[in-house]
């Protein structure tokens, strides 16, 4: 064995030959020499393990292209693009909304110049960094002015911070809700330092019931959106317009979390409709917040809507520098903005609405062409088309279906599904099905790019 172990080359004299030349030249000495010793120890290990001198230390050659394939390997995002067949557009876990062309362009005159962020370039003074989309929201919801975000957790936590620490939010039982990983309403109550006091029931509540809660200490009376969930049966609830009407005689605000938000009335394209930021800004609301990555189909953003004076506030809380978005993303968000001036081309021009509406007979065809595809690879398996139920995603209406085509896997032969999974984990550009009644499901509906995922089952 030390004969074996002395046959290892120590990291001076590897560096010295014409291959660790090779590869100083191309990765620099640090990593080089970072690698290089993790190899030496696997080396070690495999020795004392196999009785034997690994492969990757045959000669200094073998050593050179096993190093060269390690360090090139590091250079590859890990953050991997990948095929979303789920069926959910708007899918979290892969990233939500695609970008529209535009905003991809903004993004990147963004991201490789300096722009005029915080300058008004009339004025030649400094200016704010959300007034461009201040003054396009104002347009486009009705609202006097608008604050920009991380997300929409981050301006419901922004909202409870600037009005109501240490003072009490009043919200109904039904609207407690957990959105998925940390954000449970409680907490971000607790976070921002107010006291929620819970009115109603899990299932109805009452207008009196909001009444009965006020007091001196009353910050707020919130809404939140039920997204992600829905209560059917014996059920009651107050509108936004019910509860702006008892806020006005108390002289209280009313805030709601929208989540979505859409700006648009989706019943027009047939889709589960949402209540839209419009709706609520014109009611009366004096805060609306919503996700710039859900159904507004643009960047990942929370967006407050409101009077220009708790605007303002918003604006002046120390939270806000903490959770303000960088000049990439709102670039990115402008520019999808821009898009609904021109709501007739928004199923063309932003993505997340041209999938959910793409037509069951495009989807039908596409997923004719898949099968085709897919049947001639995987003869182990029975391979089909049959109709499929895609879902917006990202918490707007669960329950509710939007109508697609998909392809479907199921096991022929002993082969196992896990096996065709794997592989499937496994490509360049991994394909994500959803499993279900024992097959895979391959949805067509969520497909961002229709041809590049022909590329890649072709290279099965
Ligand atoms: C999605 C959602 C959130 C969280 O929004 P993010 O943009 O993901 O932070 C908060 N509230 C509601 C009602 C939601 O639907």
């Amino acid at each position: 064995m030390t004969a074996l172990f002395q046959q290892l080359p120590s990291v001076d004299k590897f560096l010295k030959t014409p291959e660790g030349e090779m590869l100083l030249t191309e990765f620099g000495h640090s990593a080089v020499v970072r690698e290089l010793r993790q190899l030496l120890s696997e080396g070690r290990e495999f020795i004392k393990q196999h009785q034997n001198l690994p492969y990757f230390f045959a000669d200094h050659l073998s050593t050179l292209h096993y190093l060269q394939e390690r360090l090139t390997q590091q250079n590859h995002v890990q953050i991997k693009s990948v095929h979303n067949l789920t069926g959910t557009v708007l899918h979290t876990n892969l990233g939500r909304a695609l970008w529209a062309e535009s905003a991809q362009q903004a993004a990147l005159h963004a991201m490789k110049g300096n722009v005029a962020l915080e300058y008004d370039l009339e004025e030649g003074k400094r200016s704010h960094r959300d007034n461009y989309i201040s003054e396009l929201l104002t347009q486009l919801t009705g609202a006097e002015a608008a604050c920009i975000v991380n997300n929409n957790a981050a301006a419901v936590l922004l909202m409870l911070a600037t009005f109501a620490k240490d003072k009490e939010v009043i919200i109904s039982r039904g609207e407690l809700i957990e959105i998925g990983g940390a954000f449970r309403i409680p907490d971000i109550m607790a976070q921002a330092g107010c006291k929620l006091v819970e009115v109603g029931t899990t299932n109805r509540t009452h207008l009196k019931d909001y009444r009965q809660a006020i007091n001196e200490n009353t910050a707020f009376l919130m809404k939140v959106h039920c997204s992600n969930y829905h209560i059917s049966g014996f059920t009651a609830s107050v509108s936004e317009q019910e509860l702006v009407d008892l806020g006005r005689e108390f002289d209280i605000p009313v805030i709601t979390d929208l989540g979505s938000g859409a700006l648009i009335d989706l019943s027009q394209y047939d889709l589960p409709n949402e209540p839209t930021v419009q709706e609520k800004v014109a009611q009366g609301v004096n805060l609306v917040s919503f996700s710039g990555d859900k159904l507004l189909g643009g960047t990942q953003a929370g967006i407050i809507v409101g009077k220009k004076e708790w605007i303002a506030q918003l604006q002046a809380h120390p939270l806000k520098r903490v959770l303000r978005c960088d000049k990439v993303i709102l670039a990115g968000l402008e520019a999808t903005l821009r898009l609904y001036l021109q709501p007739e081309k928004l199923i063309e021009t932003l993505p997340t609405l041209y999938l959910l509406t793409q037509s069951i007979d495009v989807l039908q065809e596409k997923a004719e062409q898949l099968k085709a595809c897919l049947a001639n690879r995987l003869k182990d398996y029975h391979v089909e088309i049959e109709e499929s139920f895609a879902q917006i995603g990202s918490g707007s209406q669960p329950m509710a279906t939007i109508p697609s085509f998909a392809v479907t896997i199921a096991e022929k032969t002993e082969v196992k599904l896990t096996a065709l999974l794997a592989i499937f984990k496994a490509l360049e550009q991994p394909i994500i099905g959803r499993v279900e009644k024992g097959k895979i499901w391959l949805d067509l509906r969520s497909v961002a790019d229709f041809k590049a995922l022909l590329d890649t089952v072709e290279k099965l």
